[in-house]
């Protein structure tokens, strides 16, 4: 009986597009809800480093993560974040009709990874254009300093922030494997900070690491379910060629999901994730020429349209499995955690 009224719920607060999505509550949905124009990301590269890869905490970086991978500066020649907010609403403009707004996503390796002093100027540069509405802020657990929290939270009064602190797994001995450099102890800590200053927070996770059963990325799921995290970013397991485990792919040790595999542990996920939480990515890389494997030979609408025939088939959707936990991982005062994205309906920019 829950199932229906919840399908109902959804088949009933979505209209045009996202009846196409009324099987989870997408970051497409969440947009149009916040803002009055379209609004697109533009990937940017401000010239970052990340401190698990030279040294400060480990030196390579994730097993998993690829230079080639961060996209907007593949020339090698890095631009002024002022040019390439520019060219990429060009670009946008040229392809697509209707991108009228952007959020500026500073997106290539860890975007808190230096002084407020510096950071501090380019986010600003971002925000100088007048098209740009927000800021997606991509970065790790240990490089969220009070400091740099100081400096979100003055932006978020006078744009749409939006943090993205990677995780991937829950389980210790997993990120280990992969060389993250930091611990789920780390993670909730910095989800803890965050959010008692009531930043929008968004997290990744990545099905299929190397060591990790159905079982092990359910256990993530129905944790982070927990947490006062506002939206996720799933990801299958994909080898860029310059990743580490590209080596251990080439040498045949590792397990990657298949696409049907996926579809189903996708479906898992988001059946015990709550409602509220808004799904802001459902894959990884497809088909890019840095893509070594899996290559799945879909597009990103076959993958979605499977997905929601799964749900169809199953009878469910996101939420279904979800129940409040007897206490969260977080230790911060309920009150001042705010488990709801602000409603903003007005242009927070013009
Ligand atoms: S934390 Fe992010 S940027 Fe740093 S190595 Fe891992 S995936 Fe790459």
């Amino acid at each position: 009986m829950i199932v229906f009224e919840r399908i109902f719920l959804y088949y009933n607060t979505l209209n045009g597009n996202d009846a196409m999505r009324r099987y989870y509550n997408a970051y497409s949905r969440y947009l149009k809800s916040r803002f009055p124009w379209r609004v697109y990301k533009l990937p940017l590269d401000a010239g970052f480093n990340c401190p698990n890869r030279d040294g400060r905490v480990a030196f390579g970086g994730c097993t998993f993560c690829s230079n080639a991978s961060f996209s907007p500066n593949s020339s090698g020649v890095l631009k002024s974040v002022r040019e390439q907010v520019e060219e990429g609403i060009a670009v946008y403009r040229k392809r697509r009709f209707g991108g009228e707004k952007f959020i500026a996503y500073f997106q290539a390796f860890t975007n808190t990874d230096a002084p407020v002093d510096q950071l501090a100027p380019l986010y600003d540069e971002a925000l100088s254009h007048p098209d740009v509405v927000g800021l997606a802020i991509a970065t790790r657990p240990d490089c969220v300093p009070e400091p740099v929290l100081d400096l979100l939270t003055d932006l978020q009064k006078r744009t749409a922030l939006f943090l993205e602190v990677g995780l991937q797994s829950i389980h210790d001995e997993t990120l280990r494997r992969v060389n993250r450099g930091h611990t789920f102890a780390e993670f909730v800590d910095a989800v803890d900070r965050i959010k008692k200053r009531g930043l929008y927070l968004s997290t990744h996770l990545i099905l299929g690491l190397p060591g990790e059963d159905r079982s092990m990325m359910l256990e993530t799921a129905d944790r982070v379910a927990q947490m006062p995290i506002d939206a996720v970013k799933l990801t299958h397991l994909y080898i860029p060629r310059q990743a580490p485990l590209a080596q251990a792919h080439r040498r045949g040790e590792l397990v990657l999901l298949t696409l049907s595999d996926y579809i189903q542990l996708v479906c898992d996920v988001l059946e015990r994730l709550p409602e509220r939480l808004i799904i802001e990515r459902l894959m990884g890389e497809l088909d890019g020429e840095d893509i070594l494997s899996p290559r799945w030979e879909k597009h990103k609408g076959e993958i979605l349209e499977m997905i929601e025939a799964e749900f169809a088939r199953r009878g469910t959707c996101q939420g279904i499995l979800f129940r409040e936990g007897p206490q969260s991982d977080i230790e911060c005062d309920p009150a001042q955690v705010q488990r709801c994205i602000p409603p903003m309906t007005a242009p927070i920019k013009s």
